[in-house]
């Protein structure tokens, strides 16, 4: 494998740290946080691992790796800073969904993977939690349970199917309708729900900051402003950054959204937008007068452009989807008017009572989204020894956070270590190659006319 940097889709983005030495956020979350940006690394390294990407993927494995062996030599290369990516943008959702809601997950894959799999993703959103606790990391964690509403009768229908699938599965989902559902929000467009309890919120810029800590107190070097330049696989692998280069006997590939700038996986894993806004912190009638301010669920529309919405930890609503943008050659674009405006619009359709209401931030990032929505992680190179986590589809939060856990046990026996081979983890999408798009525009045009159909539905269902 040889991968090159393309600087062509960053062309639009300002410089990440300003002249004078200071971070530029992106996210309202971001602005939460202090972050001094970290030196590029100046000096050749070796290593054990070497880990490309300081969000929720690279961080995970770094602390996963150095807790169960802290002998090991582990690098980070983040080309910006940590967080800086979609583990610092995101709604904040720690959920199990993987790809499509359970009945689709069903269809797609059958019954008995569905069960492994989302298995796994509630193990991930356990796990997140639990870390979040015992580490004692302050990121504004609230177990509000998830909701997930119907917006037409053609999906209101699917409402029952769900939550009798999530019950023969062991899971506790409610269906909500009439008086039950107003207990937990009021809005003429929301028709029924299903509600999960064990999905949590956090702040996931203060999450990424502080497992960053936990990793770097491990003893894992973290080099942020260090832009992976280009890789060539070798025994060691040579990573090349703008002033250093690092030889690793291991690589893992935690960049998701951005693999395709660097040729990892361009025609399976495509860099598709999403975009939030967020209001100015409501007060507590306001949230009384459309039935959140007792339960505080978090919220997603079942459309096939969902929207989802949440409180923040001061009372704001994130309220984020309506539309994708996935822009020609891979372009990296943080803002997008147009959604935005509908994002606003859209809201004040939901919430006719909090017309009134101000939005002080909007923003975007970028995900890594394969055909079916299914992830990929996996291992490749002649001897197995790069690893990469990606895909996610846009429920990265809970799973990203796990992916130390499923990468780790193989990464540590390829070094050597004392792992059974029947312990190492084999979900269903490690090993797997999503289907590919081959050639631009082909790719182009085949992604946004999926879209189109996807949008055209919605329309139709008055979803
Ligand atoms: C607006 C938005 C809302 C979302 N909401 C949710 C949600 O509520 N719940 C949910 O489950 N998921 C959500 N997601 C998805 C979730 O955020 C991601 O799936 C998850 O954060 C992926 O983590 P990651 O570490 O793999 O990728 P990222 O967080 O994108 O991290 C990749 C890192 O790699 C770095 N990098 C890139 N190229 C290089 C290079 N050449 N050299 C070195 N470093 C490099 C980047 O700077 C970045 O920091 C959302 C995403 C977005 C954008």
């Amino acid at each position: 494998m040889h991968l090159h940097l393309d600087r062509r889709p960053y062309a639009t983005q300002p410089a990440v740290v300003a002249e004078d030495g200071r971070y530029r956020p992106v996210s309202y979350w971001q602005e939460t946080v202090s972050v001094t940006p970290g030196p590029p690394l100046t000096e050749d390294v070796s290593c054990d691992v070497a880990i490309v990407g300081g969000g929720f993927t690279g961080l995970s494995t770094a602390c996963e790796l150095k807790r169960s062996d802290p002998s090991l030599n582990v690098v980070v290369l983040e080309r910006a800073v940590v967080g800086h990516g979609a583990s610092g943008r995101n709604g904040g959702f720690v959920m199990p969904l993987i790809g499509w809601d359970l009945l689709e997950v069903a269809r797609a894959l059958g019954e008995e993977t569905c069960g492994h799999a989302s298995r796994l993703m509630y193990d991930a959103v356990a796990h997140t939690k639990q870390l979040i606790r015992d580490r004692r990391i302050d990121c504004d964690l609230e177990e509000t349970g998830y909701l997930f509403l119907a917006t037409c009768e053609a999906r209101k229908a699917r409402i029952r199917d769900e939550v009798d699938l999530a019950h023969r599965l062991g899971y506790r989902h409610r269906r909500l309708e009439g008086a039950d559902l107003d207990e937990y929000v009021r809005s003429d467009g929301f028709l029924a729900g299903v509600f999960d309890p064990e999905p949590a919120v956090v702040n996931p810029a203060k999450l990424a900051r502080g497992l960053k800590t936990l990793a770097e107190e491990a003893g894992a070097i973290i080099c942020e402003q260090t832009p992976l330049e280009e890789f060539t696989e070798g025994r060691p692998h040579v990573l090349r950054t703008p002033h250093a280069t690092v030889r690793a006997d291991q690589v893992v590939l935690g960049v998701n959204g951005y693999g395709a700038a660097l040729g990892f996986m361009g025609s399976r894993v495509f860099p598709v937008h999403t975009y939030i806004v967020l209001t100015e912190p409501i007060d507590a009638a306001d949230l009384e007068a459309i039935g959140w301010g007792r339960h505080r669920a978090s919220l997603e529309t079942d459309r096939n452009f969902i929207h989802y919405f949440r409180l923040t930890a001061d009372n704001r609503i994130l309220f984020g989807g309506e539309d994708v943008a996935l822009f020609y050659g891979g372009k990296l674009i943080d803002h997008d008017e147009r959604t935005y405006r509908g994002l606003e619009a859209r809201f004040r359709r939901y919430f006719p009572s909090l017309s009134k209401v101000r939005f002080s931030h909007r923003w975007g990032g970028v995900l890594g989204v394969t055909i079916d929505m299914f992830p990929s992680f996996g291992q490749a190179g002649p001897d197995g020894t790069i690893f990469h986590a990606t895909g996610y589809s846009g429920h990265g939060v809970a799973l990203a956070n796990y992916a130390g856990k499923v990468l780790a046990p193989h990464i540590l026996k390829k070094a050597g270590r004392d792992v059974l081979e029947e312990s190492l983890p084999r979900p269903f999408f490690f090993d797997r190659k999503p289907s590919a798009i081959p050639l631009q525009p082909l790719r182009y045009v085949g992604l946004q006319a999926y879209r189109g159909t996807l949008h055209a539905q919605d329309w139709w269902q008055g979803a």
